[in-house]
Protein backbone atom coordinates (compact mmCIF):
# COMPACT_ATOMS: atom_id res chain seq x y z
CA UNK A 1 0.00 0.00 0.00
CA UNK A 2 1.12 3.20 -1.34
CA UNK A 3 -0.19 6.38 0.72
CA UNK A 4 0.75 9.50 -1.81
CA UNK A 5 -0.86 13.14 -2.39
CA UNK A 6 -1.89 12.92 -5.74
CA UNK A 7 -2.02 9.89 -7.70
CA UNK A 8 0.87 10.32 -10.78
CA UNK A 9 -0.23 10.93 -14.63
CA UNK A 10 1.30 8.65 -17.52
CA UNK A 11 4.55 9.42 -17.30
CA UNK A 12 4.63 11.15 -14.30
CA UNK A 13 7.12 10.34 -11.25
CA UNK A 14 5.98 11.16 -7.85
CA UNK A 15 6.55 10.38 -4.33
CA UNK A 16 4.85 8.44 -1.86
CA UNK A 17 4.76 9.17 2.02
CA UNK A 18 4.79 5.36 2.86
CA UNK A 19 5.10 1.72 1.84
CA UNK A 20 3.32 -1.10 4.26
CA UNK A 21 3.38 -4.53 3.32
CA UNK A 22 0.84 -6.70 4.84
CA UNK A 23 -0.48 -10.24 3.95
CA UNK A 24 -3.81 -10.73 2.31
CA UNK A 25 -5.43 -12.56 -0.58
CA UNK A 26 -8.60 -13.65 0.15
CA UNK A 27 -8.21 -17.49 0.57
CA UNK A 28 -5.57 -17.00 3.02
CA UNK A 29 -7.60 -14.20 4.82
CA UNK A 30 -10.30 -16.88 5.43
CA UNK A 31 -7.77 -19.75 5.65
CA UNK A 32 -6.40 -17.47 8.74
CA UNK A 33 -9.44 -16.30 10.22
CA UNK A 34 -10.82 -19.83 10.39
CA UNK A 35 -7.42 -21.26 11.79
CA UNK A 36 -7.85 -17.94 14.65
CA UNK A 37 -11.54 -19.10 15.31
CA UNK A 38 -10.03 -22.50 16.37
CA UNK A 39 -10.53 -24.54 12.68
CA UNK A 40 -8.43 -27.25 11.71
CA UNK A 41 -7.51 -25.50 7.97
CA UNK A 42 -5.13 -26.49 5.13
CA UNK A 43 -5.26 -24.32 2.49
CA UNK A 44 -4.68 -25.20 -1.09
CA UNK A 45 -2.82 -22.71 -3.68
CA UNK A 46 0.57 -21.83 -5.06
CA UNK A 47 2.67 -19.22 -4.11
CA UNK A 48 5.72 -17.48 -6.34
CA UNK A 49 9.23 -18.30 -4.99
CA UNK A 50 9.99 -14.63 -4.16
CA UNK A 51 10.74 -13.20 -1.25
CA UNK A 52 7.00 -12.80 -0.27
CA UNK A 53 6.14 -16.71 -0.87
CA UNK A 54 8.35 -17.34 1.87
CA UNK A 55 6.94 -14.80 3.86
CA UNK A 56 3.31 -15.28 3.07
CA UNK A 57 3.92 -19.14 3.98
CA UNK A 58 5.85 -18.16 7.16
CA UNK A 59 2.38 -16.42 8.10
CA UNK A 60 0.10 -18.78 7.49
CA UNK A 61 2.22 -21.64 9.47
CA UNK A 62 2.24 -19.18 12.30
CA UNK A 63 -1.49 -18.75 11.88
CA UNK A 64 -2.27 -22.61 12.13
CA UNK A 65 -2.86 -23.15 8.56
CA UNK A 66 -1.09 -26.20 7.26
CA UNK A 67 0.47 -25.67 3.80
CA UNK A 68 2.08 -28.16 3.07
CA UNK A 69 -0.46 -28.50 -0.31
CA UNK A 70 0.51 -24.97 -1.40
CA UNK A 71 3.12 -24.97 -4.49
CA UNK A 72 5.83 -22.73 -4.72
CA UNK A 73 6.14 -21.58 -8.65
CA UNK A 74 8.56 -19.78 -10.15
CA UNK A 75 6.65 -16.88 -11.20
CA UNK A 76 5.82 -13.76 -8.82
CA UNK A 77 3.42 -14.36 -5.57
CA UNK A 78 -0.12 -13.00 -6.30
CA UNK A 79 -0.14 -9.38 -4.60
CA UNK A 80 -1.69 -6.37 -5.45
CA UNK A 81 -0.02 -3.05 -4.91
CA UNK A 82 -2.82 -0.42 -3.72
CA UNK A 83 -2.49 3.44 -4.12
CA UNK A 84 -4.28 6.05 -1.87
CA UNK A 85 -4.22 9.17 -2.10
CA UNK A 86 -4.97 12.53 -0.04
CA UNK A 87 -9.22 12.01 -0.72
CA UNK A 88 -8.47 8.67 0.28
CA UNK A 89 -9.36 7.56 -2.72
CA UNK A 90 -7.43 4.29 -4.33
CA UNK A 91 -6.35 2.63 -7.69
CA UNK A 92 -5.37 -0.86 -7.00
CA UNK A 93 -3.15 -3.03 -9.12
CA UNK A 94 -3.15 -6.93 -9.13
CA UNK A 95 -0.52 -9.51 -10.23
CA UNK A 96 -2.04 -13.08 -10.44
CA UNK A 97 1.73 -14.37 -10.48
CA UNK A 98 1.40 -17.98 -8.64
CA UNK A 99 -2.31 -17.79 -8.46
CA UNK A 100 -2.86 -18.05 -11.81
CA UNK A 101 -1.89 -21.57 -11.95
CA UNK A 102 -3.72 -23.23 -9.83
CA UNK A 103 -5.75 -24.85 -12.44
CA UNK A 104 -7.29 -28.20 -13.38
CA UNK A 105 -3.75 -29.83 -13.62
CA UNK A 106 -3.20 -28.60 -9.63
CA UNK A 107 -6.82 -29.30 -8.43
CA UNK A 108 -6.54 -33.41 -10.06
CA UNK A 109 -3.29 -33.68 -7.53
CA UNK A 110 -5.06 -32.00 -4.10
CA UNK A 111 -8.31 -33.35 -5.00
CA UNK A 112 -7.80 -36.67 -2.67
CA UNK A 113 -7.32 -34.95 0.62
CA UNK A 114 -10.07 -32.12 -0.35
CA UNK A 115 -12.61 -34.30 -0.64
CA UNK A 116 -12.03 -35.87 2.77
CA UNK A 117 -12.52 -32.08 4.46
CA UNK A 118 -16.21 -31.66 6.28
CA UNK A 119 -16.16 -27.95 4.52
CA UNK A 120 -14.48 -26.58 1.52
CA UNK A 121 -14.35 -22.97 1.10
CA UNK A 122 -13.31 -21.69 -1.93
CA UNK A 123 -12.57 -17.84 -3.25
CA UNK A 124 -12.68 -16.56 -6.65
CA UNK A 125 -9.14 -15.42 -6.84
CA UNK A 126 -7.73 -18.02 -8.88
CA UNK A 127 -8.74 -19.54 -12.07
CA UNK A 128 -12.45 -21.04 -12.79
CA UNK A 129 -11.12 -23.83 -14.18
CA UNK A 130 -9.46 -25.22 -10.99
CA UNK A 131 -12.11 -24.58 -8.84
CA UNK A 132 -14.19 -25.74 -11.64
CA UNK A 133 -12.49 -29.06 -11.96
CA UNK A 134 -12.64 -29.80 -8.07
CA UNK A 135 -16.49 -29.60 -8.17
CA UNK A 136 -16.59 -31.87 -11.01
CA UNK A 137 -14.33 -34.42 -9.10
CA UNK A 138 -16.40 -34.12 -5.74
CA UNK A 139 -18.63 -37.36 -6.03
CA UNK A 140 -22.39 -35.84 -5.29
CA UNK A 141 -23.21 -37.72 -1.92
CA UNK A 142 -20.26 -37.98 1.04
CA UNK A 143 -18.55 -34.80 0.34
CA UNK A 144 -17.60 -31.48 1.85
CA UNK A 145 -19.81 -28.84 2.17
CA UNK A 146 -19.08 -26.16 -0.52
CA UNK A 147 -19.07 -22.23 0.58
CA UNK A 148 -18.28 -20.44 -2.37
CA UNK A 149 -17.36 -16.79 -1.59
CA UNK A 150 -17.63 -15.28 -4.69
CA UNK A 151 -15.39 -12.23 -5.12
CA UNK A 152 -13.65 -11.13 -6.85
CA UNK A 153 -17.19 -10.86 -8.68
CA UNK A 154 -18.06 -11.92 -11.62
CA UNK A 155 -21.63 -12.82 -13.96
CA UNK A 156 -23.55 -15.34 -12.31
CA UNK A 157 -23.68 -17.37 -15.76
CA UNK A 158 -19.96 -17.48 -15.29
CA UNK A 159 -19.73 -19.52 -11.93
CA UNK A 160 -20.29 -23.07 -11.11
CA UNK A 161 -23.19 -23.13 -8.97
CA UNK A 162 -23.01 -27.21 -9.34
CA UNK A 163 -22.21 -28.47 -6.08
CA UNK A 164 -21.79 -25.04 -4.16
CA UNK A 165 -23.76 -25.52 -1.06
CA UNK A 166 -23.72 -21.73 0.41
CA UNK A 167 -22.73 -18.81 -1.75
CA UNK A 168 -21.78 -15.70 0.36
CA UNK A 169 -21.44 -12.82 -1.79
CA UNK A 170 -21.58 -9.06 -0.26
CA UNK A 171 -24.48 -6.53 -1.78
CA UNK A 172 -21.73 -4.83 -4.18
CA UNK A 173 -20.55 -8.51 -5.33
CA UNK A 174 -24.79 -9.58 -5.86
CA UNK A 175 -25.13 -6.53 -8.18
CA UNK A 176 -22.43 -7.54 -9.92
CA UNK A 177 -23.08 -11.34 -10.10
CA UNK A 178 -26.82 -9.61 -11.74
CA UNK A 179 -24.76 -8.35 -14.43
CA UNK A 180 -27.79 -6.49 -16.37
CA UNK A 181 -30.35 -8.46 -14.88
CA UNK A 182 -32.11 -7.55 -11.17
CA UNK A 183 -30.74 -8.34 -8.11
CA UNK A 184 -34.08 -10.35 -7.36
CA UNK A 185 -33.62 -12.21 -11.06
CA UNK A 186 -30.04 -13.36 -10.18
CA UNK A 187 -31.16 -14.26 -6.35
CA UNK A 188 -34.43 -16.54 -8.48
CA UNK A 189 -31.82 -18.03 -10.84
CA UNK A 190 -29.27 -19.52 -7.85
CA UNK A 191 -32.41 -20.58 -5.90
CA UNK A 192 -33.27 -22.23 -8.96
CA UNK A 193 -30.44 -24.39 -8.21
CA UNK A 194 -29.38 -26.32 -4.63
CA UNK A 195 -27.52 -23.61 -4.04
CA UNK A 196 -28.82 -20.83 -1.44
CA UNK A 197 -26.96 -18.02 -0.58
CA UNK A 198 -25.81 -15.74 2.68
CA UNK A 199 -25.71 -11.87 1.75
CA UNK A 200 -23.32 -10.06 3.95
CA UNK A 201 -24.73 -6.64 4.24
CA UNK A 202 -21.92 -5.00 6.23
CA UNK A 203 -23.41 -2.89 9.15
CA UNK A 204 -26.72 -4.26 8.50
CA UNK A 205 -25.68 -8.00 9.01
CA UNK A 206 -26.46 -10.67 6.84
CA UNK A 207 -29.37 -12.36 5.39
CA UNK A 208 -30.03 -15.85 4.69
CA UNK A 209 -31.63 -16.73 1.47
CA UNK A 210 -33.00 -20.30 0.01
CA UNK A 211 -35.90 -21.38 -1.90
CA UNK A 212 -38.19 -21.77 1.06
CA UNK A 213 -37.24 -19.40 3.79
CA UNK A 214 -35.48 -16.27 4.08
CA UNK A 215 -34.66 -14.97 7.40
CA UNK A 216 -32.41 -11.58 8.55
CA UNK A 217 -29.53 -11.57 10.99
CA UNK A 218 -28.65 -8.52 12.42
CA UNK A 219 -25.25 -7.38 12.88
CA UNK A 220 -23.33 -6.42 16.19
CA UNK A 221 -23.07 -3.01 16.84
CA UNK A 222 -19.32 -1.67 17.12
CA UNK A 223 -17.54 1.41 16.43
CA UNK A 224 -16.02 0.10 12.75
CA UNK A 225 -12.44 1.70 11.79
CA UNK A 226 -11.26 -0.57 9.36
CA UNK A 227 -13.38 -2.79 6.89
CA UNK A 228 -10.83 -4.51 5.12
CA UNK A 229 -11.24 -7.94 5.64
CA UNK A 230 -14.30 -7.96 7.89
CA UNK A 231 -16.09 -10.35 4.43
CA UNK A 232 -12.80 -12.67 4.83
CA UNK A 233 -13.49 -13.23 8.44
CA UNK A 234 -16.87 -13.15 7.94
CA UNK A 235 -16.63 -16.63 5.70
CA UNK A 236 -13.59 -18.10 7.73
CA UNK A 237 -16.01 -18.07 10.99
CA UNK A 238 -19.05 -19.17 8.61
CA UNK A 239 -16.97 -22.16 7.77
CA UNK A 240 -15.88 -22.71 11.54
CA UNK A 241 -19.13 -22.85 12.78
CA UNK A 242 -20.70 -25.47 10.40
CA UNK A 243 -17.51 -27.45 10.83
CA UNK A 244 -18.90 -27.20 14.22
CA UNK A 245 -22.73 -28.34 13.25
CA UNK A 246 -23.91 -25.09 14.09
CA UNK A 247 -27.44 -24.20 12.98
CA UNK A 248 -27.42 -22.12 10.22
CA UNK A 249 -28.73 -18.87 12.21
CA UNK A 250 -26.13 -19.49 14.86
CA UNK A 251 -23.70 -19.91 12.33
CA UNK A 252 -24.73 -16.77 10.87
CA UNK A 253 -24.45 -15.00 14.17
CA UNK A 254 -21.08 -16.49 14.77
CA UNK A 255 -19.76 -14.91 11.13
CA UNK A 256 -21.71 -11.99 11.89
CA UNK A 257 -19.42 -11.65 15.14
CA UNK A 258 -16.21 -12.34 13.83
CA UNK A 259 -16.81 -9.59 11.02
CA UNK A 260 -17.90 -6.77 13.20
CA UNK A 261 -14.55 -7.29 15.47
CA UNK A 262 -12.57 -7.87 12.50
CA UNK A 263 -13.66 -3.91 11.62
CA UNK A 264 -12.07 -2.83 14.48
CA UNK A 265 -8.89 -3.20 14.13
CA UNK A 266 -6.86 -2.27 10.63
CA UNK A 267 -5.68 -4.85 8.07
CA UNK A 268 -7.16 -8.24 7.29
CA UNK A 269 -4.97 -10.76 8.66
CA UNK A 270 -4.42 -8.50 12.10
CA UNK A 271 -7.43 -7.72 13.03
CA UNK A 272 -8.75 -11.27 12.87
CA UNK A 273 -10.96 -12.08 16.36
CA UNK A 274 -10.23 -15.37 18.52
CA UNK A 275 -12.81 -17.96 18.79
CA UNK A 276 -13.16 -16.53 22.86
CA UNK A 277 -13.65 -12.48 21.73
CA UNK A 278 -16.35 -13.50 19.19
CA UNK A 279 -17.91 -15.67 22.11
CA UNK A 280 -17.96 -12.66 24.11
CA UNK A 281 -19.25 -10.37 21.62
CA UNK A 282 -22.21 -12.65 21.38
CA UNK A 283 -22.45 -13.57 24.82
CA UNK A 284 -22.94 -9.91 25.76
CA UNK A 285 -25.55 -8.95 23.12
CA UNK A 286 -27.74 -11.55 24.52
P1 LIG B 1 -17.07 -7.28 2.73
O1 LIG B 1 -16.01 -7.09 3.78
O2 LIG B 1 -16.89 -8.46 1.85
O3 LIG B 1 -17.36 -6.00 1.96
P2 LIG B 1 -19.32 -6.74 4.44
O4 LIG B 1 -18.91 -5.30 4.44
O5 LIG B 1 -20.74 -7.05 4.18
O6 LIG B 1 -18.44 -7.62 3.48
O7 LIG B 1 -18.91 -7.30 5.88
C1 LIG B 1 -18.97 -8.66 6.20
C2 LIG B 1 -19.64 -8.87 7.52
O8 LIG B 1 -18.90 -8.20 8.55
C3 LIG B 1 -21.06 -8.32 7.58
O9 LIG B 1 -21.98 -9.27 7.10
C4 LIG B 1 -21.20 -8.05 9.08
O10 LIG B 1 -21.50 -9.23 9.76
C5 LIG B 1 -19.79 -7.61 9.49
N1 LIG B 1 -19.64 -6.14 9.43
C6 LIG B 1 -19.15 -5.40 8.42
N2 LIG B 1 -19.19 -4.08 8.69
C7 LIG B 1 -19.74 -3.98 9.93
C8 LIG B 1 -20.04 -2.88 10.81
N3 LIG B 1 -19.82 -1.62 10.45
N4 LIG B 1 -20.61 -3.17 12.02
C9 LIG B 1 -20.85 -4.46 12.40
N5 LIG B 1 -20.58 -5.52 11.61
C10 LIG B 1 -20.03 -5.30 10.40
Amino acid sequence: VLNLRDFPRPGQTTKARNFDKSPGGKGANQAVAAAGLGGEVSMYGALGDDSYGDVLRETLAKSGVKTANIERRSVSSGLAIVMVDKNGENEIVTVAGANGTVKSKYAEKVFRPISKSKILLLQLETPLAGIRKVLNLLPDKGRPKVILDPAPAIPLDQIPLQKVDILTPNEKELGILSSNKTTDAALKAILSTETTIILKQGEDGAEYIAADSKFHVPAYDVKAEDTTGAGDAFNGALAVALSNDYKTDKAIKFANAAGAIATKGNGAQSSIPTFDTVKKLMKESE
